[in-house]
């Protein structure tokens, strides 16, 4: 910009260059006026000049010395507080120097004070230059006029003091409109505005004053003058000087004072200001809030500390079945059940002590209707400046509380784990919940050593006789009738668990002696031996019972079992319908497992273990998805020995280690190599089992990869299978490994899902990729509603947590058909393909490989006279 100017300027004229470094802001107008007024000032101070070239040189001095007053004076210009205008006590001296000399003398004296007033304020030179001119020729044409009316008055024979000073008075007033007027025009005209004179006499009360004052004193000390001389003027003048200086300090302090105070009331209104502003943010959050509040989905009140409902939204009044009114006013722990209702007030207790800030808690709440729902209900206190008054004072403290209904999700999980702890045939407590009972008569013998119990193992002598002469129908009819006689029998106390197939078990907790569970034995044989309508046919049977009690020396729940198992074997070896109570020579024999043992450690060495594989199968399509690979032991003497016996003990012996190490390389080898013989198969994948002692080993993620390292499989393709209790159990310990395996790129799959206790919430946090729902709810599939209830719930949960499932233990072709309408993705069984060896598996994949059209699960199907037999 600067140098567009710099070039547009070189082809100017000097003068219109001038102009532009001079007054560059001055338009021509202004230009013009400007020139005018200052050549017009010239040429006034020009004809002054002349005129008093020929007075006496007194006369001068008394010019030069009013001029110089007049000057030093318009260094203190009394600017009075709060006015906008400031009083100028060096005009007094000019106006004395023109009724002492003249207009001349008295052009002089304002031009010179115009100049260096001017020159003090501005660094410009046009205001330099202008400000005097201006004065000098207002002061001509005032000056004139007052020497003309005062002419008339002589003449008129008006002439005295009175007249005097009236008309030094209009004249000062005359002179200052005619100043002002010159020097205001310049502003607008170098704005090229209109020029307005509204704006101008706006302000001219006060100067009116001032100039009318500075009239009277100049016309005052020339009276003194005129009657007593220049002596007058030499003591007046330094007494005024004193007066003026004075006043000006006692005005500026008197304005600092002001302007002081003015500052505390502009701090005061901002400060108002900002609370105001506070206040709006305030109201609009809270509008927010109250909208939110209103409008959402989830049920929402407001309560005071002590728990009482001062608002409530309506998804608030849907969920409790009530009306507004009457929620409101009401203790919140009134809509709450019973014992809940405690746990809540205990709760808001701890939100009022200060010991919490907030709390969430899962409770059932009494809807109008008389039903209990399950609120899931989480509180907090509510930020006090949000539940501001309207007058903006901090209210009350209360706390907000949200509730969504999870009714629904609580009756699934009780459904499913009522189905993970009882046995869906007779209703009675399955063997996880028998081992949670165990547990707990433990604990309390533990605690009180006088407190004893016993633990009886009931297995049933011509179960299988029935079962595969009367077909399995008749099996379950007479297992549902006899675990009623065995419950009629028994004290209400005592507790009967079906273990699985025809065992059972039973807790006597307290008990008095051993005899007592004796009589328990004999009484049950008495009972069960009682002839019974079976699908049509009346059967006797009989039971052998084992029994042990807490008299023999303290042993963790498993021990307990296992030595009731003992004592049953050992009254089924003495003969139908007996019972056996667990003694030192049984203990003997439970050392067999000690044997079991070491013959397993002999059988890593021996390669008498292997690896089966069964195939699993994508359900909606059939093709082929991947494999689960299973231990196998071939015993030289005992036959093959099932993975049910030997994992556990290999699991107690720390055997598992080498067991799974094997499992591990030998799986991802044949994986890797089937995957190289046939890249169509490349991404098929291996499940393999592993055992809660596996996770816990601190070795296990370098265990998992050097397996992987040796093979060359890509961790993409290996699943790892735990059981869900061995995730509930272990998970803290285990999620280190877990993390690591997974981060290796591996994934974990839960087995056996719905036999143990997880709740279905917490399947979500579970660091899984896949479920796999247990064999014992695929298998009932048909039979009633209730396992098709839970396995329908497990797909679609499984599917909203972005999980795959898998379905195992699929035997009848109805039981697939089922499966895949739920839209269970995978699943694997009998009914699709039997574990089976690895040279069996190779010749299929060929087989497959070799005629593409064949759909895999039919092809595997149709392969079973190449089946493994399956061990155990
Ligand atoms: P699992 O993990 O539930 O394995 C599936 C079991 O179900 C296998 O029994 C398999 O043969 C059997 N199965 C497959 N389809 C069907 C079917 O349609 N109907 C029926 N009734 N059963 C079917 P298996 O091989 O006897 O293994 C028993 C258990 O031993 C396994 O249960 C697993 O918990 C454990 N196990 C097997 N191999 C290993 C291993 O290498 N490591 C560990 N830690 N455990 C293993
Ligand atoms: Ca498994
Ligand atoms: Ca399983």
């Amino acid at each position: 910009m600067a140098n567009v100017e710099a070039v547009a300027a070189r082809g100017l004229n000097p003068l219109r260059r001038l102009h532009q470094a001079l007054m560059p802001d001055y338009n021509r107008a202004a230009t013009l006026y400007w020139w005018g007024n200052v050549l017009l000032g010239m040429a006034v101070l020009g004809w002054a000049m002349h005129r008093l070239a020929g007075q006496p040189a007194s006369v001068l001095w008394q010019v030069a010395i009013g001029t110089a007053v007049a000057t030093v004076a318009g260094l203190f210009p009394l600017r009075m507080p709060k006015a906008v205008n400031s009083f100028v006590a060096g005009e007094i001296f000019i106006f004395l120097v023109l009724l002492l000399h003249g207009p001349a003398a008295a052009v002089v004296a304002s031009a010179g004070e115009g100049l260096v007033g001017s020159w003090r304020t501005s660094r410009r030179w046009t205001s330099r230059l202008g400000t005097p001119a201006m004065a000098a020729t207002a002061m001509f044409i005032s000056g004139h006029a007052l020497q003309a009316v005062q002419g008339g008055l002589k003449l008129l024979g008006l002439h005295n003091a009175v007249t005097l000073i009236l008309t030094c008075m209009a004249f000062s007033l005359g002179y200052f409109l005619i100043n002002t007027f010159l020097v205001t025009l310049l502003a607008p005209l170098k704005r090229g505005e209109p020029i307005r004179l509204k704006g101008y006499f706006g302000g001219l009360g006060w100067v009116a004053i001032s100039c009318g004052g500075s009239a009277l004193l100049a016309a005052l000390l020339f009276l003194a003058f005129e009657k007593s001389g220049a002596g007058v003027l030499m003591a007046a003048v330094p007494a005024l000087g004193m007066l003026l200086t004075t006043l000006h300090y006692y005005f500026r302090e008197q304005a600092a004072d002001q302007t002081a105070h003015r500052d505390r009331a502009e701090a005061a209104e901002r400060e108002a200001e900002q609370a105001a502003l506070h206040m709006r943010e305030l109201r609009a959050s809270e509008q927010r809030f109250q909208s939110a509040f209103t409008h959402a989905s989830i049920g929402m009140a407001l309560v005071d500390y002590n728990g009482q409902v001062l608002q409530a939204n309506p998804a608030l009044e849907t969920l409790l079945g009530r009306e507004q009114a009457e929620l409101l006013g009401r203790e919140f722990a009134g809509f709450v059940s019973g014992a809940d209702a405690a746990v809540l007030a205990e709760q808001l207790g701890s939100i009022r002590s200060g010991a919490l800030q907030s709390f969430t808690l899962e409770l059932r709440c009494r809807h109008r209707a008389g039903s209990e729902i399950w609120a899931s209900l989480h509180a907090s206190v509510f930020a006090k400046g949000e539940a501001a008054g309207d007058d903006g004072a901090p209210a009350e403290p209360r706390l907000i509380i949200q509730a969504q209904d999870i009714t629904a999700r609580r009756q699934a999980e009780a459904r499913l784990s009522h189905t993970a702890l009882h046995d869906s045939l007779t209703g009675l407590p399955n063997r996880s919940h028998f081992h949670q009972l165990l547990s707990q008569a433990v604990a309390r013998a533990t605690v009180d050593r006088r407190r004893h119990f016993a633990v009886l193992f009931l297995d049933f002598d011509r179960f299988k006789l029935i079962n595969d002469s009367m077909g399995h129908s008749a099996g379950d009819e007479f297992l549902v009738l006899v675990s009623r006689r065995i419950q009629e029998a028994v004290r209400p106390g005592d507790r009967v668990a079906r273990l699985g197939g025809d065992e059972f078990a039973l807790l006597l907790d307290p008990l008095v002696d051993e005899a007592q569970a004796v009589q328990l034995a004999e009484r049950l044989q008495r009972a069960l031996a009682q002839p019974m309508q079976v699908a049509g046919a009346e059967l006797a049977t009989s039971a052998s019972i084992g029994i042990t009690t807490s008299r023999f020396g303290p042993r963790s729940p498993e021990e307990l079992l296992r030595d009731a198992d003992l004592a049953m074997y050992k009254a089924k070896a003495l003969g139908r319908a007996r019972h056996a109570v667990f003694d030192a020579s049984l203990h003997a024999r439970a050392s067999d497992r000690l044997h079991i043992e070491g013959e397993l450690r002999r059988a890593l060495d021996a390669r008498q273990l292997s690896v089966a594989y069964q195939p699993l199968f994508n359900i909606a399509s059939g093709a082929l998805v991947g494999f689960e690979a299973l231990a196998r032991w071939q015993h030289p003497l005992r036959g093959d020995i099932s993975p049910a016996h030997f994992i556990p003990v290999a699991e107690d012996s720390g055997l598992i280690v080498p067991v799974s190490d094997f499992v591990l390389a030998q799986a991802c080898q044949q994986l890797k190599a089937w995957q190289g013989r046939h890249p169509g198969f490349g991404a098929l994948r291996m499940q393999i089992n592993i055992s809660g002692h596996d996770v816990a080993h601190p070795a296990f993620g370098p265990r998992v990869r050097r397996a992987l390292d040796l093979s060359g499989l890509a961790p993409e393709h290996l699943t790892l299978e735990l059981t869900e209790n061995i995730l509930m159990e272990r998970l803290q310990q285990a999620s280190e490994s877990l993390d690591e395996i997974r981060s290796l790129g591996v994934a974990v799959s839960v087995d056996d899902f719905g036999t143990g206790y997880s709740s279905l919430s917490y399947l979500s946090s579970l660091p899984i990729d896949s479920l796999k729902i247990d064999r014992s709810f695929v298998q009932r599939l048909l039979d009633g509603s209730k396992e098709s209830e839970i396995v329908r719930a497990v797909v679609s949960l499984g599917q909203s947590l972005g999980k795959s499932v898998i379905a195992e233990g699929i035997e009848t072709a109805g039981q697939l058909a089922q499966l895949r309408d739920m839209g269970c993705e995978m699943g694997q069984g009998f009914h699709l393909a039997r574990p089976q060896a690895a040279e069996r598996i190779e010749a299929l994949l060929d087989r497959l490989a070799a005629e593409p059209q064949l759909v895999p699960a039919r092809a595997f199907r149709n392969s079973r006279p190449l089946h493994l037999a399956v061990v155990g």
